[in-house]
């Protein structure tokens, strides 16, 4: 069951006693798309989020098998840079495939600045997104699609050597 009002301290209008009445209110991102709920002060309209629905951070970065599992933006940069089903953890996959096929003769070092590990811009992207309190939308699918992309050419690179 959900608990639709509650009477708690409104940090804004009434900070010294638990009698502001709050209303849970549904949060939508800019696509309309539900993305959890939140307290709202009937008096000011400060708002709360509900700690209680907040994705916990094991399952963020073990447990969910998928980007479309995790809800807000700062959780999905930590999907990515942690979790094993990461775009990150494929893209290292791929450089660690380069990097033995150099080290096998099968393709010049070229191909670590072009495909392999030497290739991180949007790595970096990640890293620098992780430490922003509230990334971007586009930034962060663009870091997460970049290295899908990345990822793909170098297999592709792969598949399409001689040996
Ligand atoms: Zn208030």
């Amino acid at each position: 069951m959900t608990t639709t009002r509650k009477t708690a301290k409104c940090p804004n209008c009434l900070p010294d006693q638990a009698g502001a009445i709050f209303y849970s209110e549904t949060v939508y991102d800019e696509d309309f798309r539900v993305t959890g709920r939140e307290w709202v002060c009937q008096n000011c309209g400060h708002t709360m989020p509900h700690r209680t629905r907040r994705q916990d951070w094991t399952f963020v970065t073990e447990t969910a098998t998928s980007v479309e599992q995790v809800r807000s933006l700062r959780n999905k940069v930590a999907f990515t840079y942690f979790n094993p089903n990461g775009a990150y953890a494929v893209k290292q996959a791929t450089d660690d495939k380069i990097s033995a096929a150099v080290d096998a003769g099968r393709c010049k070092s070229g191909a670590l600045f072009v495909h392999g590990s030497l290739n991180d811009y949007h790595e970096r992207a990640m890293r620098r997104l992780s430490k922003v309190k509230r990334p971007a939308r586009f930034d962060v699918h663009y870091m997460i699609d970049g290295l899908l992309e990345e990822a793909a050419r170098a297999e592709e690179f792969l598949a399409g050597l001689e040996n």
